[in-house]
């Protein structure tokens, strides 16, 4: 009893306590695609529709999910991690074994997450990841403030835009998924990020004809793109983290 009350406040710390507060402000907006896990799908259809406008995404990988198959289809091998980094695309990290941030021990999850970053390095020829995504969304207090040093960034699943001041701890990120309402709330969305000069995350899982509870169709993704690119940058989150960290040109 003593054990779950202390999880659950533990979670509830995690989310209202923000460990990494900065502010975020990108003139005209900026959008980023990512994906979690990473089914195959993600990349060779999610992957393909972002290329085609010119862009690129997110893959906040578990390595140990590799060539598994499960609820999201058939997963990653190391090929699709070869391809996806080779594109431009950004291998980010997750759990190794896909462990729930809220519900294990720090020096567990620091060494889990530690494998999954070798891993990455071995199959990418070296790269090594800087951005952290919560399995599932599930946050500790201390999890997020272990982590946070760990990654210029981890990304949680709370929804809306990043903007104002946000928690480079637990950034939030709008859910792309099939049973989601018209293309229009998230056309509202891209554009309240672009008004309030913010950083929008979309994330999505598989990407199929017929995808999973949490995955979405090509048809839903390429609208969002498509809307996306014509109205602001859209950027990996590696790479909006080096954009808002970088200076604003001097006009003198
Ligand atoms: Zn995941």
């Amino acid at each position: 009893m003593r054990a779950s009350l202390s999880t659950h406040l533990a979670r509830k710390l995690g989310r209202f306590i923000p460990t990494q507060p900065r502010p975020v402000r990108w003139p005209g907006g900026v959008v980023s695609f990512t994906f979690d896990d990473f089914p195959k799908t993600a990349l060779t259809v999610g992957g393909a529709i972002l290329e085609k406008y010119g862009v690129h995404g997110t893959y906040y990988t578990a390595v140990n999910l590799a060539e598994t198959d499960g609820n999201l289809g058939r997963m990653f091998d190391r090929a699709d991690v070869e391809a996806a980094h080779a594109k431009g695309h950004e291998i980010a990290c997750h759990t190794f074994r896909h462990l729930d941030c809220g519900r294990n021990h720090t020096s567990r999850l620091l060494a889990d997450v530690d494998e999954n970053a070798a891993a990455i390095r071995c199959l990418t020829g070296g790269y090594t990841p800087t951005n952290f995504a919560f399995p599932f969304g599930g946050i500790s207090f201390s999890a997020k403030g272990a982590l946070s040093q760990r990654f210029a960034s981890c990304r949680g699943i709370g929804d809306g835009v990043n903007a104002g001041t946000a928690d480079f701890a637990d950034l939030k990120a709008v859910r792309v998924h099939q049973y989601a309402d018209a293309a229009g709330s998230y056309r509202r969305i891209v554009d309240e990020a672009r008004e309030r000069n913010g950083w929008l995350i979309f994330y999505t899982h598989d990407v199929a004809d017929e995808p999973s509870m949490f995955g979405c169709t090509a048809a839903q993704l390429e609208t969002i793109v498509a809307y996306a690119v014509r109205t602001c940058p859209v950027l990996p989150v590696r790479d909006v983290i080096e954009g808002l960290e970088s200076p604003a040109p001097s006009i003198f």
